[in-house]
């Protein structure tokens, strides 16, 4: 199952790809935890999109493109994989494109996930991440067991510079301009399936499988 999941920052992709990779154990390829990865070891690649991650705006499509390249062509993606937060903009679409055609591959679904902005906001601004591990909570909706620490490495959570309001914003201005315009892109190609993105983050993988299902032509 070839995947990719589609939606505004806030939205589950998340969440959602880690359920997906549990159950049907395929790789969550999440470009920005490889970035952030990137920064946390302090290789070149980071130092190189620490003050663009920051400020909220997207890194050089080259760049990404060359990373998940590389990616899913790792063994582990041979029975497939969940795109999350990557392709972002047409030019990273129209590669991935490329880049699945060498690689003999294709794409099954691409997954919308439709959250109103005012819910997008409320998530992102309790969103705690833990810098060790990359686990995400939730201040109240999925508070860790010890207020304010990792509930797997004890680690101390912080908000991610680009979860602060301001930077907020200006992602989700990013996102309607470069990566909305890909809805229509897939919808062309007969890959869209959309998805409340609103409710139990159970009830909403319910869903994703049900979109998936109808929409599959194998
Ligand atoms: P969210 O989906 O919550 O916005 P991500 O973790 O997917 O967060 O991305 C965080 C940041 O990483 C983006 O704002 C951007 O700077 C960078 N990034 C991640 N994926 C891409 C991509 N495909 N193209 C360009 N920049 C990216």
């Amino acid at each position: 199952m070839n995947l990719i999941l589609l939606g505004p920052p806030g939205a589950g992709k998340g969440t959602q790809a880690k359920n997906l990779t549990a159950e049907f154990h395929i790789p969550q390829i999440s470009t920005g935890d490889i970035l952030r990865e990137a920064i946390r070891t302090g290789t070149e690649l980071g130092q190189q999109v620490k003050p663009l991650m920051d400020a909220g705006r997207l890194v050089p499509d080259a760049l990404v493109v060359g990373i998940v390249g590389e990616r899913l062509d790792q063994p582990d993606c041979k029975n497939g994989f969940i795109l999350d937060g990557f392709p972002r903009t047409i030019p990273q679409a129209d590669a991935l494109d490329e880049a699945l055609a060498k690689l003999g591959k294709k794409l099954d679904a691409v997954v919308s996930l439709e959250v109103p902005g005012e819910t997008l906001v409320e998530r992102i601004s309790g969103r705690r991440s833990c810098p060790a591990d990359g686990s995400v909570f939730h201040v109240t909706q999925a508070p860790p067991a010890r207020s304010g620490f990792c509930d797997k490495c004890s680690t101390g959570l912080i908000q991610r510079e680009d979860d602060r309001e301001d930077k907020v914003k200006a992602r989700m201005v990013v996102y309607r301009s470069l990566t909305e315009p890909l809805k229509a892109h897939y919808a062309e190609q007969g890959l869209l399936r959309t998805v409340n993105g609103v409710g139990t983050p159970e009830g909403i993988y319910t869903e994703i499988k049900t979109a998936v299902a109808k929409g599959s032509r194998r």
